[in-house]
């Protein structure tokens, strides 16, 4: 199956029972049993849940995983992934990830003995460099957040491979439509559903999505263990979102390009963040299908900027991304905040950074909405 028709088909295809085309809701929280221990494959919708499974299915489809595990939050889910290392191991974490998956590894794991390095991964060298005896995982995104960064995930887990650490990749920018990092070689992928696969800014989900039966194990059993699952409800609401997410990923992407192409001419925008625009890009094109709904720029100055924000009429002033609607970010102030400044300002997050989710509206009206002059 194409993956148009994976995204519409994929997963679980309705409901026998009744003819239904969509998976129903299974609002419950325990399951009758015919005789103890006697049960038809649910006990408990922690443990397992129709609905929840359907998704989970779905997602593991679409990344060409062997199993997929829907969590309450994306951070839920990368919490989850986490867990499968033990005090003393080491992770090698790219130097712009997501300021929250930062927050959780330098916050909370390093204070149960998790080590981590922060590492560039736009050159594998440095990955290779940062190896330690006790490396367990290369954790990465690409392109990064929010400086679009772009990273060769099949060279990443070549380094991985050849060192025994599992390679996990946060496919959130991207979605399984424009990059699927398992055909690269990743072993664990990861989504914030918040964003593009759901695309609707109407629920707050994470997912993974594992390679192999030891992995699904491992965190079928923390899923369980932890409980941070996600209900059947945001489950329903995520996969009706993730059934357009083809169509949507075009607009997200033609708007993109033309958008950042405008901005590169502007006189008071100092450099464009699109990795359309970057010179690298042909060494990306076999990894990325097209180059994604997200771009940032940085403004000439503070007042600029501040007249730029107070002139929006159609871009929404929010954190989160990959919603229809365009939504604008100050990544320094807002979703980087966690980041110290020194370190901010050292990778090129600066003050005057913007983040553009670009929606899918009219582009003109989003490139007229962007003016800080008019
Ligand atoms: C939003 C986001 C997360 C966290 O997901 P939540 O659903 O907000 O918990 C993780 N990674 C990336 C790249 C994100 O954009």
């Amino acid at each position: 199956m194409e993956f148009n028709t994976l995204v519409i088909h994929g997963g679980i295809d309705g409901d026998k029972n009744t003819g239904s085309v969509t998976v129903p809701i299974y609002q419950t929280s325990t399951y009758r049993q015919d005789a103890v221990g006697k049960h038809k494959g649910y006990e408990y919708s922690r443990t397992g849940n129709p609905t929840r499974e359907a998704l989970e299915k779905l997602i593991s489809d679409l990344e060409g995983g062997y199993a997929g595990f829907a969590f309450g939050s994306g951070m839920a889910a990368t919490s989850s992934v986490l867990m499968l290392f033990k005090n003393g191991d080491h992770i090698i974490l790219g130097d712009d990830v997501y300021g929250g998956t930062y927050r959780v590894i330098d916050k909370v794991f390093s204070q149960l003995g998790i080590q981590y390095t922060s590492v560039d991964t736009t050159n594998p060298i440095n990955i290779e460099k940062a190896i330690q005896s006790n490396t367990k995982a290369i954790f990465m995104e690409t392109p990064s957040n929010p400086l679009m960064k772009l990273s060769d995930i099949a060279a990443i887990s070549d380094i991985a491979k050849a060192h025994k650490l599992l390679l996990i990749v946060d496919n959130t920018f991207m979605s399984p439509y424009l990059q699927r990092p398992m055909e690269l070689g990743a072993d664990i992928v990861l989504h914030s559903a918040t964003k593009y696969l759901s695309g609707h800014s109407d629920v707050v989900a994470g997912l993974a999505v594992v390679n192999s039966k030891e992995l699904a194990n491992s965190l079928h059993f923390i899923q369980n263990a932890v409980g941070a699952i996600l209900g059947p409800q945001d489950s329903w609401v995520l996969m009706k979102g993730m059934r357009t997410l083809p169509l949507r990923m075009d607009r997200h992407c033609e708007n993109a390009l033309k958008i950042s192409k405008w901005l590169s001419k502007q006189t008071w925008v100092n450099k464009v963040y699109y990795p359309g625009l970057s010179s690298e890009v042909e060494n990306y094109k076999s990894q990325m299908k097209n180059f994604g709904g997200m771009l940032s720029f940085e403004v000439s100055d503070e007042n600029t900027l501040a007249k730029l924000m107070s002139n929006l009429k159609i871009i929404t002033l929010a954190e989160s991304l990959g919603g229809i609607e365009s939504l604008i970010s100050v990544p320094a102030k807002m979703t980087h905040a966690s980041i110290p400044v020194e370190k901010r300002n050292a990778i090129g997050i600066t003050d005057t950074l913007v983040r553009l989710s670009v929606g899918v509206e009219d582009v003109q009206d989003i490139i007229n909405d962007l003016n800080p002059f008019k």
